[in-house]
């Protein structure tokens, strides 16, 4: 058999952090945009060795072994790593043969009574062809505890005929929208090339949830929004949920065309991270479905850490708009929905939000809501002082790309909108538009 190139050129990831155990990524691509052959790898199965050391030149390996890189997985690379101590910074790698990939940083969870502060960024909306993801090199220099990843990993677009002014930065490795399991498998690659995003990914363990464009754009249940067949579109969420799973730090496989998604991480009795989906179960009236639902009203309620962080991706508080109806694709949509989860919800609630590619602070009936800015999503037309007006209980708008800085302990939660100028371009500095503090569920402005 021929040597294979390079084979680590999607970087490494690592995820689902538990208090004694993380999971580690990687994929073996050496031609990653090949359009005929994923990654450009032979159909075989290769064994990827691993390791995991306390310090970043390896002198320390605390564990290390081998794991599967099957082509039925895109040769994607997913080790279960247990038995580490809590609240730890480990780095790993992986080899084959005489490659070595690079090194990740990855960090446990807090054991269930740690008090320490829990430090995390969270983000959303990446379309590559918009701009470059500067935002993530800042991030990934805060080397945060864990990062979130709110949904809109990957947009399914192909190039429009004519692209508006700003919307066109960065060509993607097809014209075509991605429809097809080839085809979502080769727009991750597109994306995992960013050497911002694998820093970012390089630089502290993920929690991801889908949003819609993983799949296709406004997306729910089986409703394509496109008009195709509900058969038709499984087949399509099927082939898309499997490549997210390809390419992400993920400790479950999709089981037929059901990608596991809601799951709670704790944090020591600082916070616990609720992590939601809005897309695969929702229905015409049911944001959740039944059996999200009932487990997540029951997280609210027996969660005794000081703050309950719902991850989740779409627009959670209410919102009048000057000429439009509100948004149904948002909890606006579901407002019996949404009064269930406030009803179930104790002091201490935090609501993190994507989707909309701008930034908002808002309170809640119970606790709060932070809107973070996409990454590289040019938004829609906004009239945001319109919509301040109107809804006294949104308290704030930035309409920057960024991300939002986090840092919760038994006593305060702090959150830092980050945001550079520009992403036509690389090399945009960062700075703090707007910093708020949680304080008996009001929002308290830090920065002014
Ligand atoms: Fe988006
Ligand atoms: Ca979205």
């Amino acid at each position: 058999m021929a040597k294979l190139g390079y084979p680590f050129t999607l970087g490494v990831a690592s995820g689902e952090p538990l208090p004694d155990g993380v999971i580690l990524w990687t994929r073996l691509a050496p031609d990653p945009l090949n359009p005929s052959k994923p990654g450009g790898m032979p159909t075989q199965t290769f064994t990827v060795s691993w390791q995991l050391a306390e310090d970043d030149a390896f002198t320390k390996i605390v564990q290390s072994g081998t794991a599967p890189a099957q082509p039925d997985w895109a040769h994607s690379v997913h080790v279960r790593v247990a038995g580490l101590r809590p609240a730890t910074d480990y780095f790993y790698r992986f080899k084959l043969d005489s490659h070595t990939s690079a090194v990740g940083r990855t960090r446990t969870a807090p054991d269930p009574q740690s008090t320490a502060p829990v430090h995390f960024g969270f983000v959303s909306c990446q379309r590559y062809e918009h701009g470059f993801f500067t935002a993530y090199k800042h991030l990934a220099a805060e080397r945060p505890d864990v990062i979130f990843h709110l949904g809109d990993y990957i947009y399914e677009y192909g190039k429009p005929a004519h692209p508006q002014p700003g919307r066109w930065v960065r060509p993607l490795e097809s014209n075509a929208e991605c429809t097809t399991l080839g085809a979502y498998r080769n727009r991750y690659a597109r994306y995992k090339m960013d050497a911002d995003l694998q820093a970012a990914h390089a630089a502290a363990p993920w929690l991801v949830i889908p949003d819609d464009h993983e799949v296709r754009d406004n997306y729910r249940g089986l409703l394509p929004g496109d008009g195709s067949s509900p058969a038709v579109f499984l087949k399509r969420r099927t082939a898309a949920y499997k490549a997210y799973y390809e390419h992400m730090p993920l400790r479950q496989r999709p089981t037929g065309h059901n990608l596991q998604i809601y799951r709670w991480r704790p944090y020591g009795k600082s916070v616990d991270f609720i992590l939601a989906d809005t897309r695969q179960y929702r229905d015409g009236h049911d944001m959740l479905g039944p059996d999200q639902e009932h487990w997540l009203l029951g997280r609210l309620k027996s969660s005794a850490s000081r703050w309950k962080v719902l991850a989740q991706a779409v627009f959670f508080a209410p919102r009048k708009f000057p000429l439009e109806p509100p948004s149904t694709d948002a909890w606006d949509g579901y407002p019996e929905s949404r009064a269930r989860v406030l009803a179930a919800a104790p002091d201490g609630l935090v609501v993190l939000t994507g989707d909309v590619h701008n930034n908002w602070a808002c309170e809640l009936e119970r606790g709060v809501e932070f809107v973070g800015t996409s990454v590289t999503s040019m938004p829609g037309t906004t009239d945001a002082s319109a919509i301040l007006a109107l809804n006294p209980h949104i308290k704030f708008f930035d309409g920057h790309r960024g991300y939002v800085s986090c840092v919760v302990d038994t006593q305060e939660f702090r959150a830092d909108y980050r945001v550079v100028d520009f992403v036509d371009r690389a090399g945009a500095p960062v700075r703090t538009v707007a910093g708020f503090r949680v304080a008996d569920g009001h929002l308290q402005r830090t920065d002014v």
